[in-house]
């Protein structure tokens, strides 16, 4: 799926270094998008950016040391970017790599989070924030604060199903409890999750109230867009899901004007971010930072039920610098 690097005949924008021909992404943050934090590349204008994606939502849901709700990638800059700029994103390629993901509808557990379940999990017995968990097991008691043994999942389902894939990825079936429970002792297997990744996979939960619904699979980015100018929670860089940080009792609150001027509005969650699309995003942190993640293998239509089908997979970018534009 890789594509070989397009050559420009357009001159750089920038003097000297202009920039890797294709920057290829394989880290993730621990869900806060940190414009402090270094980025990786530069990618050229007019270069490419191929990255291997997380799962965001119900594995970072169910995994308190991730900050943030999704496990997007580490930014990367682009030669030249200084905020005031823009930069067109043009989608080439998204693939779904999971061959299963398990959704359903959510439920907060009260006592595991500190005012919010996406971005503060804390261990219910020994009370440490953003703890290290490990798995134990399968089922919805499986997730266990390392230190202490509590159970530490900050969510649950009320009810939820899982979804196995054909080898083509156009469409998935949900799976009777046998196989859902035979995937979730290898969860990290039919989730293709990445190595750098650290979520539990939401397969280990291995729900089976739905079984033998037909769903057509249709891949779009849950997240694309650039880098915000202060440190906000990946699934918070949004206007609306981004309220939720207004006053938070956690370190990652903002005031209302601090959303509205950092924000980057990365967290678009709309099923047309998909594979032809082209996004024109902000440049508010230098270098830019393009970062992705939470790709559902679909939404809307033919969608079964609850929150979000989430899926590892590849992504192809192309970025154009867009000078002034903001
Ligand atoms: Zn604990
Ligand atoms: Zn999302």
């Amino acid at each position: 799926m890789i594509h070989s690097p397009q050559l420009s005949k357009s001159a750089p924008q920038t003097d000297g270094f202009a920039g890797h021909e294709t920057v290829f992404v394989n880290e993730y943050t621990n869900g806060i998008l940190d414009p402090n934090q270094p980025m990786l590349g530069p990618v050229r204008d007019g270069g490419h950016i191929v990255a291997n994606t997380a799962p965001g939502c119900w594995g970072p849901m169910i995994t308190p040391e991730i900050r943030g709700g999704h496990e997007v990638t580490r930014p990367v800059a682009v030669a030249g970017a200084q905020p005031g700029d823009a930069i067109a994103i043009r989608i080439k390629e998204i693939t779904v790599t999971s061959l299963a993901t398990a959704s359903g509808n959510d439920q907060m557990m009260s006592g595991r989070f500190l005012g919010d379940p996406y971005v503060a999990g804390k261990c219910p017995e020994c009370g440490t924030l953003y703890p290290k968990t490990v798995v134990q097991g399968i089922g919805p008691t499986a997730i266990r604060c390392a230190n202490c043994g509590a159970d530490a999942s900050p969510f649950t389902f009320t009810n939820g199903y899982t979804i196995g894939f054909d080898g083509n990825r156009t469409l998935g079936v949900t799976l009777s409890q046998e196989i859902a429970e035979q995937i979730a002792r290898q969860a990290k297997h039919f989730a293709a999750m990445p190595e750098n990744s650290i979520q539990n996979s939401i397969l280990t939960f291995a729900p089976h109230d739905l079984v033998g619904l037909v769903a057509r699979m249709r891949p779009f980015m849950g997240q694309l867009g650039t880098t915000p100018s202060m440190p906000l929670p990946d699934s918070h860089n949004a206007g609306d899901f981004g309220a939720f940080l207004i006053g938070a009792p956690h370190e990652y609150a903002v005031t209302a004007e601090q959303l509205q001027q950092h924000r980057t509005d990365g967290h678009l969650d709309i099923d047309a971010v998909r594979a032809g699309a082209i996004l024109i995003c902000p440049v508010k942190a230098e270098g830019g930072g393009i970062y992705l993640g939470d790709m559902h293998a679909m939404q809307g239509d033919g969608e079964i039920a609850g929150h979000t089908a989430d899926v590892a997979g590849t992504v192809t970018l192309q970025v154009h610098l867009l000078k002034g534009l903001a």
